[in-house]
């Protein structure tokens, strides 16, 4: 095992008290939560994660993309600390807030486009998704939107709505979700669906099928998409899809909506993925990483699709000063420590890493990535390309059970987004790690 103060397994996971732990959790939450591994968290700090059995495990998932700056980042918890002390709670549909407004001015200064930005504050990802979709149906009068295949948008049943990525977390409530959603087909260039180039393809059945055919650009309020799709195994799309959907929302008059609720902030290489593909969404989704692993949401975009009537949509929580406050601080290490620079370092190092693997073990069908977001897919053959689910969930396992922290996506993907503050030694351990597992499982 890895000595020193890396990664190391005292105790094969579950230990006794992770163990009582989560018999516990078994009788009282509910069973909706689908667990990658049987951790339970004790303290995490920096690049790690400690168990309560005395396990210490490198955390290459950040809990889904959000601990970019690490875990308890010394500048966000002093913030908390401070903040706490002082004023915990405003009820923004009731009082003002100046940790709000300083925050306000900031992000919307940061979101692509010259022109004037306004932002709403809320608790989740999901709705901050809700939020544009309300924006964009207020402001246009028009109730359809197009979402993508693969697409992951949250769990509310606007967000499901606009959600394609697992029959499961639809299945039931068919009938139940936000209509009048059409789901068109992403550029994948690793699954390409069409037998051309997947980004004009893609484009071309969007237009022909969707906005000329089953859901008329005229009724279409808004095209919905993920910059680099997340729950679908960090997909990387062709910058002309990504400037193709732009062209087409501005010559039929359809609202462009960023969900940047995991691509944002600094881990693509730039604060917004949509700057790696030179494109000024209408409206951006914001949460998971903001504010360090606290609950925030936050929709930003052109000032006018944020001017409505009083009571129009609001809420109790958000912009909470002591989450806000943390959110501040996130903006402030990102730009000192210069993260988006260190993403697309991260990235090389890792991406070179996985390309030697990938070479020695085919069954890794594809390896992409956009800086420090990265994706390995597992297959049965490379010719075939059969996802190979039992591989991917027998390695996150080994990983696991190594003492390295890797998330799922997708049907047989790894998503790989480890900490903006990584250093190459932990680079390489965690690299390591993997090629063991992959001995380990034999493929
Ligand atoms: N959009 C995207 C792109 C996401 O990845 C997620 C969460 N995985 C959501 C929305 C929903 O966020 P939350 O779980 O905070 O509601």
């Amino acid at each position: 095992m890895l000595e020193g103060n890396g990664p190391h397994i005292a105790v094969t996971p579950p230990g006794p008290k992770a163990a009582a732990v989560i018999a516990r959790d078994e009788r009282h939450l509910s069973t909706s939560l689908t667990r990658t591994a049987r951790l339970v968290a004790a303290s995490a700090h920096g690049a790690y994660v400690d168990d309560i059995d005395g396990n210490r495990y490198l955390d290459f998932g950040s809990g889904i993309a959000v601990t970019i700056l690490g875990h308890t980042h010394p500048r966000v918890v002093t913030a908390i600390e401070r903040q706490a002390a002082e004023l915990i709670h405003v009820n923004s549909c009731d009082y003002f807030s100046l940790p709000q407004v300083e925050y306000a001015e900031r992000i919307n200064a940061l979101a692509p486009g010259s022109g004037a930005k306004r932002v709403f504050f809320s608790n989740s990802g999901s709705e901050a998704v809700e939020a544009a979709i309300k924006s964009a149906v207020y402001h246009t009068g028009r109730t359809g939107f197009v979402a993508f295949t693969g697409g992951f948008h949250g769990r509310t049943m606007g967000a499901l709505g606009l959600t394609s990525n697992a029959a499961v977390s639809r299945a039931r409530y068919a009938g139940a979700m936000m209509p009048n959603v059409a789901f068109a087909p992403y550029a994948n260039p690793y699954r390409n669906p069409f037998s051309g180039d997947c980004a004009a393809a893609a484009l071309d059945y969007l237009e022909d099928h969707i906005l000329d055919g089953a859901l008329p650009a005229e009724n279409c309020a808004a095209i919905v998409f993920e910059p680099l799709q997340g729950a679908a195994g960090y997909i990387v799309p062709p910058v002309e899809f990504v400037r193709g959907l732009e062209r087409i929302c501005r010559e039929r008059g359809i609202l462009l909506v960023a969900d940047e609720v995991q691509t944002g902030f600094a881990k693509t290489g730039h604060m917004f993925a949509s700057e790696a593909f030179g494109v000024e969404p209408d409206l951006i989704c914001l949460s998971k990483a903001i504010a360090a692993g606290l609950p925030m949401g936050a929709t930003v975009g052109r000032a006018e699709l944020f001017e409505w009537d009083a009571n129009t949509h609001e809420n109790t929580l958000g912009g909470n000063p002591v989450v806000v406050a943390a959110a501040l601080a996130v903006l402030d290490v990102i730009e000192e420590e210069h993260l988006a620079e260190r993403a697309v370092r991260i990235g090389e190092r890792v991406t070179s890493g996985l390309g030697e693997l990938q070479a020695a073990h085919p069954r890794i069908g594809d390896v992409r990535g956009l800086g420090a977001m990265i994706g390995l897919e597992f297959v049965t053959d490379p010719e075939t390309k059969e996802p190979d689910t039992a591989a991917r969930d027998a390695f996150i396992t080994t990983c696991f059970e190594s003492g390295l922290l890797v998330l799922g996506a997708g049907a047989s993907s790894i998503r790989l987004s480890p900490p903006l503050v990584l250093t190459d030694g932990e680079t390489d351990t965690g690299l390591e790690i993997m090629t063991g597992a992959l001995r380990a499982i034999g493929v």
